[in-house]
Parts: structure tokens; sequence; C-alpha cells
């Protein structure tokens, strides 16, 4: 049986009783013991280690424990070579594809070279934007690709984008997650419910069925 709280993308791990996917972005190559996601940050690559990264990330993308690759993705503004950026998210994208695991979206100021490149690479997993903060004309495009997005902790600032994109978007494609905030995972998602004004109970099971779907969760 699931958690009540589900936490789609963590750099930390927290005691409690939330299914947290914990966040792995170096040392692919020692063993995974706990739900995480496996990928190469667009801000830590290395044209000189890629290669050997990418090979432990394959490798290790195959334990049950790897709910999903990345985060990965593309972002324009780290000082990261943009060349090596779209080398790594293309690679990615593509063990994600034959993994049939879902991928966790890392983009900064790149939506449309991601969104291209989800098309252009035929992705056939579910993609989830995550950390979304951005506007609902933005999210509408996003969800209507079918793709899904997350929102962390840009939900408890007044008026941010994000708790004014949740609170206005029609489609319920979305998760929730603390990324690398210290703020637990209930209180987004107590902010989330009354965003979306439905009772925290109705939001746990919607949220709960949606993760079972996307992760195909037994
Ligand atoms: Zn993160």
């Amino acid at each position: 049986m699931l958690p009540q709280y589900i936490n789609i993308h963590t750099h930390h791990a927290r005691p409690g009783d939330a299914l947290e996917i914990q966040n792995v972005l170096s040392d692919f190559d020692k063993k995974i013991a706990v739900p995480c996601s496996v990928g190469l940050h667009p801000w830590y690559l290395d044209a000189a280690t890629i290669e050997t990264e990418m090979q432990h990330l394959k490798q290790a993308s195959v334990d049950g424990n790897v709910y999903a690759i990345g985060e990965c993705g593309l972002d324009k503004v780290t000082e990261t070579d943009w060349a090596l950026q779209v080398q790594a998210f293309r690679e990615q994208v593509v063990i994600a594809n034959e993994l049939h695991k879902p991928l966790i979206i890392h983009c900064v100021r790149a939506y449309e070279e991601v969104l291209a490149m989800l098309k252009e690479l035929q992705v056939a997993v579910p993609v989830i934007f995550h950390g979304f903060n951005k506007g609902l004309e933005l999210a509408a495009r996003i969800t209507d690709l079918g793709y899904y997005l997350s929102f962390g902790q840009h939900l408890l600032k007044q008026e941010s984008h994000a708790a004014n994109t949740l609170r206005m978007m029609s489609s319920g494609q979305f998760f929730l997650e603390t990324d690398s905030s210290e703020t637990g995972i209930a209180a987004i998602y107590e902010k989330a419910a009354a965003l979306r004004q439905i009772p925290l109970d109705t939001l746990i099971l919607q949220l709960q069925k949606r993760f079972k779907a996307v992760f195909r969760y037994e």
C-alpha cells in the first residue's frame, strides 16, 4: 500500500512515512538501496567523465529501486557547455525509453528546446517537468502533450507562478515534491489542496492513483 504522501523529487532523505524519490546525480556505481531517480544533472556535466558516468547510470537504471531517469534536461543559465547538455539529455531520454521508466526533467529557460527534443526522440515514457514555476499558458502546452508538472516550494510563496498555475490549471497532470528545500512534503500537500480547493484527503487519493498509473506501481 502506498503511504499518504508521495514526494516525487527530493535531494534530502527525511525520516517519515512518505514515499520519497531520492535524486541521485553521481556515483551510480554504488549500491542503490532506496527509491530513487538517477540522472546526470546539466549543472555537473564534465566532458572528460561523461562517457563513464553514462555507462554507470545505464547499468544502475535497471535496478528496481530506480523509479525514474533524471533529473536531466537543459539549462540556459548554467555555464555548462550547451552541446554537452544536449548530448547528455539525448542519451538519457534514450535510456528512459529503453527501460520504460519515467523522465524527471530539469528545465531552465529552455522549454522550447526540451519540448523539441522530446518530440524528435519520440519519447514514449511519462515525462515530468519538476520544480515548475511558470505560467498557465506554458503549463497547458506541456500537459496538452500528455506530460506532467511537479510543484514544490514555490507554491508556498504568495502569488508565485507555481501557485497561480496550480490553482487555475484544468488538467490534473501534476505531482508534488520538496526538491532541495527544507520544507516537508506535508506542507506542500496542504498548500496544494488549498489552491485546488479540494480536501487534503481527496488530493492524497488523487496523487496515489496518479503515481500508480505513471510509475506502474503495484
Ligand atoms: Zn532537484
